[in-house]
């Protein structure tokens, strides 16, 4: 069952409402602290399959050695496995992360590209870290779906997808634009503090009677939830037709 455009009104407010009770996700915090695009772009990779607070000590390892990509290229790739550990798959990142200054200056004349297309051209950058530097660092529309939003969205009746690849391309047409640089923060951390991918918190769920839990197995129920569907299983019960 697809949500109206009104319900999605709905969500997002209150998720946004949500958002500012938690700790942002470490990318904007990022964005926040430096405005700096090189560094959203280091962090952003740093982070993919990663907890938050990991990234965070990583990248704030790796800042007090680098802060261009020149800094970059006069380190090995194992120093940049050492500062970078444990980020998951910190070899390949490291690696990714060493190739990011030729890239760069051969394709893009040494600057950062703002353009989801142009960024996966850059090693280590998928589409999700695209969409996420362009909308972060650049602050233009992007729609940047991870593991989360895929999840959430999908719970919710919002769309039914296979893939966060199908989930972005969906959001792309159904999803209002003035939401596009802002709902992955919400979502993000809505599924980190609440929609866990296993047993989520549906029982203190803030858009609990937007949500159509799709797929949703939970031993975390509302109360009030659980007795009206206790008496409606005994009504119909009674109701059934004597044999
Ligand atoms: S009701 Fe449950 S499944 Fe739906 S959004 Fe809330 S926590 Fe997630």
């Amino acid at each position: 069952m697809k949500k109206s455009s009104s319900e999605i009104d709905v969500v997002y407010a209150v998720l946004k409402s949500e958002y500012s009770k938690h700790r942002a996700p470490v990318v904007e915090l990022i964005e926040i602290q430096t405005h700096d695009p090189f560094k959203v772009l280091l962090a952003t990779i740093l982070s993919a399959r990663t907890k938050d607070n990991v990234t965070a000590k990583a990248a704030e390892k790796l800042f007090k050695e680098v802060t261009s990509f020149e800094d970059i290229e006069k380190l090995s790739i194992e120093k940049l496995q050492e500062i970078i550990y444990p980020v998951g798959f910190y070899r390949t990142k490291a690696q990714n992360i060493k190739e990011l200054p030729r890239v760069i200056k051969e394709k893009f004349g040494g600057t950062i590209p703002s353009t989801v297309d142009e960024l996966t051209i850059l090693p280590g950058v998928g589409r999700k870290t695209a969409n996420l530097v362009v909308a972060v660092a650049f602050n233009k529309p992007a729609v940047c779906v991870d593991i989360h939003v895929h999840r959430i969205f999908n719970r919710l009746g919002y769309l039914e997808t296979e893939t966060p690849f199908d989930t972005e391309m969906e959001l792309r047409r159904s999803l209002p634009e003035k939401y596009w640089t802002t709902f992955n923060s919400y979502f993000v951390s809505f599924g980190q503090n609440n929609c866990f991918p296993i047993d989520p918190r549906c029982d203190r769920c803030p858009i609990f009677d937007y949500c159509s839990r799709i797929n949703v197995k939970t031993k975390f129920l509302p109360e009030l939830y659980l007795k009206s569907k206790r008496s409606l299983n005994s009504a119909s019960r009674n109701d059934a037709p004597d044999k």
